[in-house]
């Protein structure tokens, strides 16, 4: 492939990005905690105990760090110093490994990849930018690409998961809207609308230098996408890193392409990841009752929120140990809704590799948003809960607990599901299935035997062919060159 030749307006965009150095004083890995090498302010954070049971685990299939790499931050630590949560969030336990039950692609991400490192998705595409984050959420459903195993292709290859590269990825988002364009809206073969949003992804994007994460920004409006996101989750483990220098690549990318959305999905699972707590253990109040934010976290969010142009949304998993516990939902969605923050989803546990570890109960979720959600006003409690199905985003819209009369499977209630957005094709928004209730369901297989209603087709879903996905992009990346 020829190589990318930014436009003249990119170019000058591109030259003005200072590219500071982040000191986030990062722990890599148990090595520092087994050898007695840690920091001093580190080195309790692994009890004797603790770092016994991951020892006596390493080089076994059983060990914690080829599942997921552990990595935390030095202000993420302080933080979780007066925050069990935290400390689960990025604490390698035994039991991770105990069953390893679960997909090496969740989601069966890799049947809507037509180039490597973009899945092409609805009218968005998400980008596999980098391949690590500042530290490491233990429940990460990308903990493949994370640590680099080797996933199985839908055509029987197996291979890691590649990153995303700038030339690859605007050839074919060119190619694929012009076919649109040529035909009145919608691709003609899959019914596809424009690719008009991407997501950078990965990992987590702001673990990259501002100069890359400005090329790919200016390279995607170049292109013709007209809203960007970016998925990150360094609010929480290093604020800092949203300093002059990254709020200046922002105005002047702004300046530059002012018709381009950008959207910050930012990801707090937890209050305790950015409000201020008293020796007492509660949370510090503002003289009228709100609460204290970390002085980083805060003039971090204010740095972002304070840019009209850019919408700040929150969206986390329900992790067992972590958040399931409405309470501190309750605070953290009015605490964030009040920063200017929207309170975007909330997400039921993947079936990622070990996943029994992590995941809630979907009805457990279910009612735990629901509980943290009364008392909210209306526009704090705006987040849905997803459960993210091979087919597309879907939302679990209600869990009901009496019987419907008459009707056979729903002797306990029901829960309803509802396709947000089906991965391929838009017009699915919208529909049901009602399955009978199982408590103890943490996937959709665990309700295979009471599906009551599918209009939806979770249960009868067969996987995209993958020949199709590449077929079709090969025919686009042709007819438009
Ligand atoms: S920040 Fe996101 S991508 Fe990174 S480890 Fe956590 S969940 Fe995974």
């Amino acid at each position: 492939m020829a190589a990318y030749v930014p436009t003249e307006r990119e170019q000058a965009f591109r030259d003005t990005i200072e590219n500071p150095k982040y000191e986030r004083e990062i722990i890599n890995g148990l090595k520092p905690f087994f050898d007695d090498k840690a920091p001093d302010a580190i080195k309790g954070f692994y009890s004797k105990n603790e770092l016994a049971a991951l020892l006596a685990l390493k080089g076994t299939d059983r060990d914690v760090e080829n599942r997921m790499p552990v990595k935390m931050t030095r202000h993420f630590y302080e933080l979780a110093q007066h925050s069990i949560p935290m400390q689960q969030l990025v604490k390698a336990n035994p039991d991770e490994t105990l069953n390893l039950a679960g997909s090496e692609d969740p989601g069966h991400q890799m049947d809507f990849a037509p180039v490597e490192g973009l899945l092409h998705k609805y009218e968005m595409g998400l980008l596999y930018a980098v391949s690590t984050c500042s530290a490491h959420c233990r429940f990460c459903y990308r903990e493949e690409l994370i640590s680099q195993k080797e996933v199985e292709r839908q055509d029987g290859t197996v291979a890691k998961k590649g990153l995303a590269k700038i030339p690859e990825v605007t050839d074919y988002i060119k190619a694929h809207n012009k076919i649109v364009a040529a035909n009145g809206g919608r691709h003609p073969d899959t019914g596809r609308e424009k690719l008009r949003e991407v997501l950078l992804s990965g990992g987590d994007p702001m673990a990259l230098p501002n100069r890359k994460i400005g090329a790919w920004m200016a390279a995607l409006a170049e292109a013709g996408v007209e809203s960007i996101r970016l998925g990150t989750k360094e609010m929480s483990f290093h604020p800092k890193r949203f300093d002059a220098a990254f709020l200046a690549m922002m105005d002047n990318f702004h300046a530059a392409y002012p018709d381009i959305g950008f959207r910050l999905m930012i990801h707090f699972n937890h209050p305790d990841e950015f409000l201020l707590k008293g020796d007492d253990g509660e949370y510090q109040q503002n003289p009228n009752g709100s609460l204290m934010w970390h002085p980083d976290t805060k003039e971090a969010i204010e740095g972002v929120t304070s840019r009209g142009w850019i919408n700040v949304e929150n969206q986390a998993p329900i992790i067992k140990g972590i958040n399931d516990d409405a309470d501190a939902l309750r605070v953290m969605q009015r605490a964030l809704y009040r920063a200017g923050v929207n309170n975007h989803y909330f997400f039921c546990g993947r079936d990622i590799v070990a996943y029994r570890h992590f995941n809630v109960p979907i009805e457990t979720v279910w009612n735990l948003l629901n509980e943290s959600q009364k008392g909210l006003s209306g526009v704090e409690a705006h987040a849905r809960l997803s459960i993210t199905h091979y087919k597309g985003k879907t939302e679990v819209a209600a869990v009901t607990s009496e019987p419907i009369p008459g009707v056979p499977g729903t002797e306990n209630g029901v829960l309803i599901f509802k396709i947000l957005r089906n991965a391929l094709d838009a017009p699915d928004r919208g529909k049901t299935c009602i399955v009978g209730r199982n408590p103890d369901a943490i996937w959709f297989d665990d309700y295979e035997d009471r599906v009551i209603y599918d209009e939806a087709g979770l249960f009868d879903y067969a996987r995209v062919d993958k020949k199709t996905v590449e077929i079709e992009a090969a025919a686009e990346l042709a007819a438009s060159a």
